[in-house]
């Protein structure tokens, strides 16, 4: 079974309950959404810059209830570009940039798929793996990613739940898991995009094919 890596921890080990949480995520992509992306990938920690407003953003839908789940395709891992260790020290440089910016921009979850898009895995978007582990580990789940993502059962009631992304394969795992999804526009990042998420009336972008 394939499974996402988890920042810093083992994928099955507890997270602290909120009290009062409604079951809202923000799924979040990071490149282009929390930090400024690359074409040929971001690579060193050196080359993680923060988009500006984005640990306000996020703070902004922490406030609003949600909690905060990373979800980011990293297939450089299985490509040979960089290690799972490199990784660690870039997620932790942008979750360090968010609270830089706002102490209260904090992340529960990142989740990141390091495989290469020639395995097909479902935890790799657009399938919605790593958002089904996402919202399995918050709500104390049993861990399973089921393997035909196009036959999902839509279990768990999302509430005000969305994923937002810079490109298409985030709209489709927001599309494949049932949830609002927001296309953001990578040379703005989540600050632009954020007033519309807090709209429990917009119901997010469509997915283009
Ligand atoms: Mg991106």
């Amino acid at each position: 079974m394939d499974l996402p890596g988890r920042h810093k921890a083992a994928i099955d080990d507890p997270i602290e309950e909120l009290v009062g949480w409604d079951g809202s995520i923000a799924y979040l992509d990071r490149d282009g959404v929390l930090n400024v992306g690359r074409e040929d990938y971001v690579k060193t920690v050196d080359e993680v810059v923060m988009l500006p407003g984005s640990g306000n953003a996020v703070a902004a839908l922490r406030k609003a209830g949600y909690r905060i789940v990373i979800v980011t395709n990293q297939s450089p891992v299985h490509r040979g570009v960089f290690t799972h260790d490199d990784l660690e020290n870039m997620n932790q440089a942008v979750l360090d940039g968010l609270l830089a910016e706002n102490p209260h921009a904090h992340v529960d979850l990142v989740l990141y798929s390091p495989y290469a898009p020639w395995e097909h895995s479902p935890v790799r978007k657009p399938g919605a793996g790593m958002l089904q582990v996402g919202r399995q580990l918050l709500s104390n789940l049993t861990l399973e990613v089921k393997h035909q993502t196009s036959q999902l059962q839509h279990q768990f009631d999302e509430g005000r739940s969305f994923m937002a992304g810079d490109r298409d394969a985030d709209m489709g795992a927001a599309y494949q898991h049932g949830v609002r999804g927001f296309r953001v526009d990578p040379d703005v990042g989540l600050a632009g995009i954020v007033e519309r998420i807090l709209n429990d009336d917009d119901e997010g972008d469509a997915l283009e094919i």
